[in-house]
Order: structure tokens, then sequence, then C-alpha cells
């Protein structure tokens, strides 16, 4: 997770630096970003871990000479645990995936076991608009690798064990010459694990498990949005030889709802009112998506495509608490089929708004007409 600046950079030495001045170089910029001289400055906290993570290299002269052949990838663990899933899709999680990602970055020392676990697994569900709103539990069907039955994920036939590894001696590590170097690696003929399996299980092959299908119960809770990952510790892939499983993904896409649109917590739905009640105003009544019915007043005079909006009857707020907001947008509707007497009292009303009856009205038009002739002349 450590961001790849340079450990001299950071320390600012030469490359060439001796073991003293790295030293010196280390204390100097310790002191100066300790997070006791800025508190609460998370930048200083930042740059103090990086100080210390390039002085623990640089110090352990077999640290350094592989981090000046390899740089980073040196300390990079296959895949760390953590998986394929780190971020650059816009994805946000729900779970403890925290403990995973710093889990692994800070725990030091101890990492090469864990990255041996299963892998994690995705999984891609689409829900309906109800269905992110109220939240629901669903059951899938994945096929998934477990630990083997008949060797209880020991990958060894029943009856049988393991013996020490040849050519590792047991301690799952061999060092090899690299130019000048020597270079430290997980042993290839156990895997690191210090010992191998005199008689590898049938079912298995040997690795401890097997692809098996497995339903699996997923809390869906309300709120979701396309975008959110739903994260099950342990239901992914089995790891190898009984080594701990990964973690299951859930990724939600959210379906389009024929009436309502939705923007994170709020929801936009368009309303068609008839051009009597955008004129004289009044109430309508709209069903909202908990099921409810909405009753919504028309303020007199409303224009086509004007904004109303409704406090708290939007979506629920992913494990928080309340609703965002509800907009109403309004669409006046022109009559097109009238009857007679309909057209009779249109005609009525349309006289009124040249007459001498509704000054407003007639300034109104005045000025159309002014501008009108204005741009024509
Ligand atoms: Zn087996
Ligand atoms: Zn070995």
């Amino acid at each position: 997770m450590s961001a790849e600046i340079d450990y001299y950079e950071m320390l600012e030495v030469e490359r060439t630096a001796d073991d003293a001045t790295l030293k010196s170089a280390y204390r100097k910029l310790a002191m100066k970003f300790h997070p006791d001289r800025n508190p609460g400055c998370t930048e200083s906290e930042a740059r103090f871990k990086q100080i210390n993570e390039a002085y623990d290299c640089l110090k352990d002269p077999q640290k350094r000479a592989a981090y000046d052949r390899y740089g980073h990838a040196a300390f990079q663990q296959g895949g760390a645990g953590g998986g394929g899933f780190g971020g650059g899709e816009g994805f946000s999680d729900i779970g403890d995936i925290f403990e995973t990602i710093f889990g692994n970055a800070f725990g030091g020392g101890g990492g090469r076991q864990q990255a041996r676990r299963g892998a994690d697994l995705r999984y891609d569900m689409e829900i309906s608009l109800d269905e992110a709103f109220h939240g629901k539990t669903a059951a899938i069907e994945i096929e998934v690798s477990s630990p083997c039955d008949p060797c209880g994920g020991s990958g060894a036939t029943p009856g049988t064990g393991t013996r020490r590894c040849n050519l590792c001696g047991g301690h799952g590590k061999v060092r090899a010459q690299q130019g000048f170097f020597m270079v430290e690696r997980t042993c290839p003929t156990c895997h690191g694990r210090g010992e191998v399996i005199e008689s590898p299980c049938r079912s298995c092959g040997g690795e401890g498990r097997v692809d098996k299908p497995q339903t699996v119960e997923v809390q869906i809770p309300p709120g979701v949005d396309t975008g959110t990952r739903i994260r099950l510790a342990g239901k992914g892939e089995a790891g190898p030889f009984g080594s701990p499983p990964g973690d299951l993904y859930i990724f939600i896409h959210t379906r389009r709802h024929k009436v309502f649109e939705r923007d994170g917590t709020t929801l936009l739905t368009r309303v068609p009112i008839s051009f009597t009640t955008a004129a004289l105003g009044g109430e309508i009544e709209i069903p909202g998506l908990d099921g409810a019915r909405l009753a919504i007043s028309i303020p007199a005079g409303i224009q086509s495509g004007k904004q109303l909006r409704q406090r708290g009857a939007g979506m629920p707020v992913l494990q928080g608490r309340g609703r965002g907001d509800l907009i109403i947008e309004i669409l006046v509707e022109t009559p097109t089929r009238l009857t007679a007497r309909q057209k009779e009292l249109l005609r009525e009303l349309q006289a009124t708004e040249t007459g001498e009856e509704c000054p407003q009205s007639r300034g109104f038009f005045d000025r159309i007409k002014d501008a009108w002739s204005d741009l024509t002349e």
C-alpha cells in the first residue's frame, strides 16, 4: 500500500550513502516529522511512516541489496492477500475491508503466510430500485473451491502424512546467488510449507481443495447503489493445503426504474398535471417508491419544468439514518381532446387575455409585441 517513492529520495541521501550517512539522515527527518512534534498533522504522520519504512529497508544490507536490484518489487508479495479489487473501478466498500488493507500493510514480518490464502471472488448482482430501497436477503449459487472432504484439506491421502522437504530442509525458503547478491526465495518444491505430502489425495490431487457448488446468503442493506460492494469475509476460494480462504465480494448493480431516476439518495420523477391545476394550483397524489401515497401541493401559476422538493421521500441512506429527497418535476399538459363545452370555456378565457378585463395579461402581451417589433425593424 505504500506509495512507490524511492527510499533514497525519502531519506534525502545519495544512492551511494554509507550507513552513518543513512542513520544521521534518518534521525534528522524522523525528528522533523515525528507525530509528537506535529500533533494532528496527517501529512507529517504519513512522511514519518515513509521515512521509517525506507530506513527499515536500507539499514539492512541484504534488504538494501534487494531493493537496489529490484526496487519496491523486492518486497511485494504475490497479490498480498487483498486480491485484485483494489480501487480503480469506483466501487465503495461495506464491511471490514480496511482491516485487510491496513492489516497487511502495517502488520510487517508475517505477511508471507497471509499471501498464501485463497483467492477473492467477485459476484455481480443486479437488483431493482425497489430492492435497493427496501434491502433484501438473497441466496446466490456459486461454484467455489472448498476444502477437500476425504483429506480434510491437508492434500494427503487419509492415513498418510507429510515429510520434511529435502530441498529447503524444512525452512520453506531457499537461497540463491543472483549476481553479487544472495537472494532468498520461496522453496519451489514445497511452496514455502517446509514439508511435502508423501502420497497426494486422489480427490484433490494433493491441493487440499476442490470446486463445489455452494449457496451463500447475502444481506443487501437498504440504500445500496450501483458501485456498492459487499464483502463476505472467508466466503471466497479455500486456500491451498488448508490455509485460510479468500473473501467473496458482491458487486451491486441497480436496474433503471420506469418512474424514478436516482442520483445518490435523491430520487427524481416527472409528474404531468393539467394546465388548469397549473394555473389555479391544487393538490395531487403520487405513489412513492415505498408504496405510500404522497400528497403534493401545487402552487397556483406553476410552470412546466418547475421542480418541487419533498424532503425525506428519497432513497434511504446506506448504513445511516434517514432518507434523501424526492424531486418532482412538473410537466404541464396541454389538452388535446376537448369537448364542445370545454372549447367554449377556453375561447371565453382566451377573449379575456386580450380584452380589457385583465390589465396584467394585456401588459404582458404588449411587452411581447414590443419585443417582436424591435426585432423585426
Ligand atoms: Zn483431498
Ligand atoms: Zn521446501
